[in-house]
């Protein structure tokens, strides 16, 4: 490639970014980088019905939580600016009247009710209304009036829109990295609109004029545009332009059954479909997700990198990653493998980076954690981290180590607590006494003797114990946990089950 490598992330700001959409800038971004090139950032808004307030924000917003910085784009010099398209809206006319002035485009002065009339005219005989060759010569346009009367009526200030001469009777060889040779038929292709009659170009034609302009190598975008790369292609010549390459990213599919992966699917099955929250659905990013957990998520969701690894740091994947390596078909979207994805990366952090996520909980929950030694919430999240898929998890698996059992577990006490239990908890309790160093391991040794030495055996001894330390059949190494909590609470939380117990 001897051309710098130029990609552009295009969204409309219509509404929050959904994962798919993170993914096509995901893949932009890491095929920028792989080759040394800009990854920049264009708002397609030039269709200002369809605008939202605050998606564009939004989707700013997510880039950056991503880890996606742009080179270029909204807020941030460049050369190829302004990256609003509403802020280029003088441009692209004259780019219209150029395809008119030669015979690439023409007016078309089609009433919207009389276009309403022919489309249902149409589906009343089963057939569906296509404005192209067959019938544009039939129509009300600059290629079937007279000259002077296309001037008239331009003149008098007549509404119109400027559709694209799509040549009859042609073959078009389009190429896609992803998809390979597509042969296409003009003649199944209509005439689109490229100019609206409010005066703002279409998405096709704002789209190709600043590809072009903005000197774009490769458009990376998903499979649902791949139908308008036959007129892409068709402006590209008909303005002698060299076109760019185009990889269609294929479809993120429904976790089950068919079709493409819906805001309904995650509200069903209660996972988020957006990086952050909008309104009342919630994000990646407030469901508790590791920004890097679903970078590397969404990076193997059609793309595969040959091998079996599939924990990716960014930087990683912008080494492994190609284009030839994105697949064809749709890729299955699942909810379970995102949160084993997270689990992996919380697995990775330090406990201190940990602790510090676990502290604000405990503020909101009123834990005080002030008169614990120190490293006292470094050393919990230790010994439970293993089994949390998200720093929310932790207080299930931990409460025990900031507040004694309030309840055990019923069943737990059916099975463990038998009538020789509180006299053997007791006599436990005098052996605890006794004890100056309350390590895990020496109050594991000294335990462990006296069962011996008792002729008790372990069954009758350590469950009963967890339970009335935890309150039920769960955590990490008994002894670590007594350690942490201390003699006094250890002892107290004992004799405390004894009575409540009884
Ligand atoms: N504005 C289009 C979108 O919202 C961009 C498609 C493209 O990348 O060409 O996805």
């Amino acid at each position: 490639m001897s051309q710098r490598v130029r990609v552009r992330f295009a969204p409309s700001p219509t509404g929050p970014l959904h994962i798919g959409g993170v993914r096509t800038a995901l893949f932009n971004y890491l095929f920028a980088k792989k080759h040394g090139g800009d990854f920049i950032l264009r708002i397609e808004d030039t269709d200002q019905n369809r605008y939202v307030e605050g998606a564009e924000q939004y989707i700013v917003d997510a880039l950056k939580w991503c880890g996606l910085a742009f080179d270029e784009g909204p807020g941030q010099k460049g050369n190829f600016g302004p990256y609003r398209q509403s802020e280029r809206n003088l441009l692209y006319k004259q780019y219209a009247e150029e395809l008119i002035a030669n015979g690439k485009a023409y007016y078309a002065f089609d009433t919207a009710e009389k276009l309403d009339f022919h489309r249902k005219d149409h589906e009343a005989k089963g057939k569906t209304f296509i404005y192209n060759w067959h019938n544009r010569l039939k129509l009300d346009n600059s290629l079937s009036l007279m000259p002077e009367d296309v001037q008239k009526r331009l003149d008098a200030g007549e509404d119109y829109v400027v559709r694209f001469l799509t040549p009859p009777d042609e073959k078009l060889h389009l190429k896609d990295i992803v998809r390979g040779n597509i042969e296409i038929d003009t003649n199944v292709l209509d005439d689109k609109v490229l100019f609206k009659s409010d005066g703002m170009p279409t998405y096709h034609l704002a789209n190709i004029v600043d590809d072009h302009l903005m000197e774009i190598t490769h458009v990376i975008r998903g499979e649902e545009w791949l139908p308008s790369l036959a007129l892409h292609q068709q402006l590209y010549d008909a303005f002698g332009w060299n076109a760019p390459e185009f990889a269609h990213l294929p479809l993120i599919m429904k976790p089950v059954g068919k079709g493409k992966l819906s805001k309904r699917d995650g509200e069903k099955m209660g996972f988020p479909v957006f990086p952050l929250s909008w309104n009342e659905s919630i994000g990646y990013k407030e469901e508790g997700y590791f920004s890097e957990a679903v970078v590397n998520f969404l990076a193997l969701l059609g793309w595969n990198p040959g091998t079996e690894q599939e924990i990716f740091s960014l930087e990683e994947l912008v080494e492994t990653f190609s284009l030839q390596r994105v697949n064809k078909s749709g890729a299955r979207f699942d909810p379970d493998k995102t949160k084993w994805y997270n689990q992996q990366y919380l697995q990775t952090k330090t406990n201190a980076e940990l602790a510090k996520l676990y502290a604000d909980i405990l503020h909101e929950k009123s834990i005080a954690v002030d008169e614990k030694p120190e490293d006292y919430l470094e050393n919990v999240v230790g010994l439970i981290k293993e089994r949390a898929v998200f720093v929310a998890d932790f207080w299930d698996l931990s409460d025990y180590f900031f507040v004694p059992p309030t309840s055990y577990n019923e069943k737990a006490v059916k099975k463990q607590w038998k009538e020789g239990t509180p006299e053997i908890l007791n006599r436990l309790v005098s052996v605890l006494e006794g004890i100056s160093d309350f390590s895990s391991v020496n109050v594991e040794t000294i335990v462990k003797d006296w069962i011996g030495q008792e002729e008790l055996s372990f069954g009758k001894v350590m469950p009963p114990l967890r339970l009335v330390i935890v309150g039920d059949m769960k955590g990490p190494h008994l002894f670590d946990i007594m350690a942490m909590i201390g003699k006094a609470d250890s002892i107290t939380r004992i004799q405390k089950a004894i009575s409540a117990l009884a």
